[in-house]
């Protein structure tokens, strides 16, 4: 009785919402953007129509850790194969194809094994463009990827794209091994697939992108590093704004971040997990790290909401205001 009651209630409140008077939210529901956290830089932004995914990497294989991370502790029961810098790289077949149906744009910061693993597979599955440093197009290429769903991009360029623009911007990669980068060469034409992951390791410069989609702003970062003169003036509503610890190598990372995008109103930290366990494998000491991380920005933007990811969980954006 009393569940009859209460299905029929919100029955009758999912039949009134869509006539309750003034509070309609501008966009129609398929219009309302959703973010979701792939690990490691990646991230799908989606509006339930077009797929823009970030830096996706969901392969997570056990490979080589980045310079002065401490070393890898399996999980119990994690029996991965262990890949090093002279073997060929396979991405998850099957984890691209149950996590990442589709796609319509994969936007590429730069050309490391965990952003961009995945992407020549991710683009052959689903026809992708992949937007990207030449270093990028190049590891694309390798794997065949039609030269139609290559945009290769030098940092400056501010595309139209009819769904939504994109203007991608000239950075700088994370500060590892204290300050003396981490192979910043470019990856060379003429590759033959499959690549070692020494081959997908030169960095080949790194962008940053301002996505603006359905009235949001969404500047999205790919690691712990920018050009304060390259962030002034953009206003940004959410930033996806790189945590890991090496961010402690530049001086006033956050604040200076904070202030220079003037406050924005919703920031989640990325690139902050430890992308070398499996999904099901404990984050806890990567969420206890990033909780400095969320100080920072309370410090910095005290009015900047932070929402720490969940993997592959949906976080919708307020409708933007017109
Ligand atoms: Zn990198």
């Amino acid at each position: 009785m009393l569940k009859s009651a209460l299905i029929s209630a919100s029955l009758l409140a999912m039949l009134a919402s869509p006539f309750s008077g003034q509070n309609l939210p501008k966009a129609r529901k398929s219009e309302q953007v959703a973010l979701e956290y792939l690990g490691a830089a990646g991230w799908r932004i989606s509006d339930g129509t077009t797929v823009i995914l970030v830096d996706p990497y969901v392969s997570r294989i056990l490979g080589p850790p980045p310079p002065l991370a401490p070393p890898y502790k399996r999980a119990p029961g994690d029996n991965r194969r262990e890949y090093g810098w002279k073997d060929a790289a396979a991405p998850d077949e099957a984890a691209i194809e149950a996590r990442i149906p589709r796609a319509d744009y994969i936007l590429v910061t730069h050309t490391h094994y965990d952003h961009v693993l995945d992407v020549p597979r991710i683009a052959l599955r689903t026809h992708a463009v992949v937007i990207g440093t030449e270093s990028t197009e190049n590891v694309a290429r390798a794997y065949s990827v039609p030269e139609e769903q290559l945009i290769p991009v030098r940092g400056g360029e501010d595309y139209e794209f009819g769904v939504f623009s994109l203007r991608v911007i000239p950075s700088l990669h994370s500060a590892l091994d204290h300050k003396r980068y981490f192979s910043s060469e470019r990856a060379p034409t003429g590759m033959k697939a499959p690549l070692t992951l020494e081959q997908i390791h030169p960095e080949g410069g790194t962008l940053v992108y301002l996505i603006r989609f359905q009235g949001h702003e969404i500047l999205a970062f790919g690691g712990m590093n920018y050009i304060e003169r390259e962030m002034q003036g953009l206003r940004p509503d959410v930033v996806l704004v790189g945590a890991g610890t090496s961010r402690k190598e530049i001086h006033d990372y956050t604040g200076r971040l904070m202030r220079a995008l003037s406050f924005p109103p919703l920031v989640m930290p990325t690139h902050w997990d430890n992308f070398l366990a499996p999904y099901d494998a404990s984050q806890q000491p990567a969420i206890d790290a990033v909780q400095s991380f969320v100080k920072e920005v309370a410090e910095a933007s005290p009015k900047t909401k932070v929402i720490v990811p969940k993997y592959f969980e949906a976080i919708p954006l307020e409708p933007a205001a017109k």
